[in-house]
Parts: C-alpha cells; structure tokens; sequence
C-alpha cells in the first residue's frame, strides 16, 4: 500500500503481452486517508459493463458539475480515455463530495464499504429521481412513472408476506432493492443465503403482528419472497454483526462458498395463486467483481477487489493490480482461519449465448 511502491501497473502489459484484451484498462486508485473501501466499490461499479456505459453517457452541465454522477464520471472518464493502457487515478475529487454529503465517512477510520456503496448509490439515483420527489422547493412532485437507470441496472424487489394465524389473510409489502443483504449460516452455499431470506418467521409475544382484518393483534407467519431479480446482482454477506454478549460488532468468518455462475429464480407466488410454482423465468448470472474484507472485525482491516476482465481474475488493492488463477477466489470462501474473506460479490446477468 506504500505510496513509494506505485508501479503505474505497467507489469500487467507485459504479463498479458500479445493477449492484452483490446481496449481494456488497468488504472488503479491511490490510497489517501484509508479509502480502500471506497476504492474496491469504484473499481467494481467501472467493471460493471451496463453501469460504466451509463455513467459514461450521462450528460454533464454547468448545474450537475458536482453530483455524485458527473463526479464518478469524471474518473471514468480519465481511465477510459487515457492514452495508457494502465496506470493510477485518484478518486479525490468525488471523496470530497462524499465527506461533505456524509460525515460518517469523514476522517481516516476505516469504514464498512457496503455502507458506502448504498449511500453512493441512492445519492446517485436520487440525483436521476430528483423531480419526483417531494421537497421544499418541489413541493407537488410527479408520479413516478418508470425506472430509473440505477434501478433497471440494479433494482430488484423484495415482498413480505405475512399470513394471520387467526384469519388466515395474508398481507403484501414491496420493498425495492439496490443490492440483496443476506444474513449468512456457518458452512454454507450463497444459495443457501438466499433461500434462508424466504425461511418463515414466527412472529408471537411482543412481537405479534396487527391483523387490519380482525383489526386486533395475532400470532403471524412471516417470509420475505423474491419478486424480481435485477440486471447486476450485488450480495452483501452480512459478516459484520452486533454480539450481545461482547457489547461490540463482531466479524463472521464462516464459510459461504460462491460459484462463478448462478442461477436463479424469483420464488414470489400471489396469495391467489398459489398453486402456480411456475410463473418466472430463471435468471442466469455471472460473477465478476468480489470485494473481499481482509482483518479480524470492522474498525480495523482492509479492502481490495477480485475482478474479472475477459474471462481472466485479477486483484486490485488500491493503487497496485496483479493477475490471479481463476480456482484463487475460492480462498475468499471465508473460514476460520482466514481473516480474508469475501464480503460482496456483483453477478451480471448473462447474456443468452
Ligand atoms: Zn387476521
């Protein structure tokens, strides 16, 4: 990590020679003040095809000059249209937006990168959805009518079911997501995280559940189904959890093992139909990005990114970049042991060969 140690990755045209993917770039970003965690997100967001192409088309003005958009763009900007095929860029400008919009990521702490990446996000997406929603200044705002392009690239929804255990009615809630956080079982599959989020919950004692339709409170059965996958996948392993009995946040080792391809299918079924089993179409996904946490708990470690490029792994830690072997990712699986291990991974959706 060492400013004295900046290659300009010059390594990785030699290592690739005749095989250097056309048109490809590998910039890393320097690490001033801690901002790994910020790092390994940019770099996953520029490897994901949809989002750069987005990022990169959106139309700039004198107004937008210092949104999280443009900023972002910025940056995509100098790796995509350097004369160089690699290198190292800065990510400055847009951190300082992020320390005046946010003082949680104020300082040099080392920060929780998944929060990050949901604040940048939604700050982004608030910037397309600004005439829809309502502020002082825009106190009637339209209908929102359609997606915006962070939502069709990343949106997903989440419903929850919940069947009254006097009545038997069952009540609906959407909830739209940017990215899946799934809670995690020791030695486990990704799969097996995102069954467990349909795993029904007893909801009884003081936790009971207030039936509109018998307008009094019930015991109740509660799960959370799966109503549309997006485009790109974002999985945020739940690692870093609150132990009650040690009063402070504790990090997960356990296994979750992840394939390079998955596939899977939204299991939300109306309460009218549930004999239909069939109603969705499966969604097939690749892996290309993983951010992987390295260190004993979330106050203290270190981010870097696996990404994939034409069909080759590479490892970006802040400014350097180095080509790995495929069967490399499976040491981030998690365990015991290890203090790296993966704590997001991006699936795109594959294209129909
Ligand atoms: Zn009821």
């Amino acid at each position: 990590m060492g400013n004295n140690q900046i290659s300009g990755n010059e390594h990785i045209v030699k290592d690739l020679g005749n095989n250097f993917p056309d048109g490809e770039k590998f910039f890393g970003l320097q690490n001033i003040d801690n901002i790994c965690y910020s790092n390994s997100i940019f770099q996953a967001f520029y490897n994901c095809e949809p989002f750069k192409k987005k990022v990169l088309e959106y139309k700039s003005n004198k107004e937008t000059k210092d949104n999280p958009i443009s900023l972002l763009q910025e940056l995509f900007q100098e790796i995509q249209f350097s004369k160089k095929k690699t290198g190292v860029c800065s990510s400055k400008k847009i951190m300082k937006y992020v320390r005046k919009g946010n003082p949680d990521f104020k300082g040099e702490n080392h920060q929780d990168c998944h929060e990050f990446s949901i604040w940048f996000l939604n700050q982004m997406n608030d910037v397309l959805n600004k005439k829809y929603i309502k502020s002082k200044t825009n106190p009637n705002p339209p209908p929102k009518n359609q997606p915006s392009w962070i939502e069709e690239i990343f949106g997903g929804i989440l419903t929850t079911q919940t069947t009254c255990l006097n009545c038997q009615k069952i009540t609906e809630r959407d909830e739209p997501f940017l990215d899946l956080s799934l809670d995690m079982n020791m030695n486990s599959s990704l799969t097996n995280c995102v069954k467990k989020l349909s795993d029904i919950e007893k909801m009884s004692g003081d936790d009971q559940f207030f039936c509109n339709t018998c307008n009094s409170k019930h015991d109740a059965e509660k799960k959370i189904l799966i109503k549309k996958l997006p485009q790109t996948l974002i999985c945020h392993l739940k690692r870093f959890k609150y132990d009650d009995r040690l009063n402070r946040m504790i990090k997960l080792f356990w296994r979750v093992a992840f394939p390079l391809g998955i596939k899977l299918t939204p299991n939300y079924v109306p309460p009218d139909q549930q004999n239909k089993q069939d109603l969705h179409t499966e969604m097939n996904y690749q892996l290309n990005s993983v951010i992987i946490h390295h260190g004993q708990g979330l106050s203290i470690g270190h981010y870097t990114a696996l990404i994939k490029k034409t069909d080759i792994w590479y490892l970006y830690d802040d400014e350097q970049i180095n080509k790995i072997q495929e069967s490399d990712y499976q040491e981030y699986f998690g365990s015991n042991n290890i203090p790296s291990c993966a704590y997001m991974l991006f699936y795109q959706q594959k294209e129909d060969d």
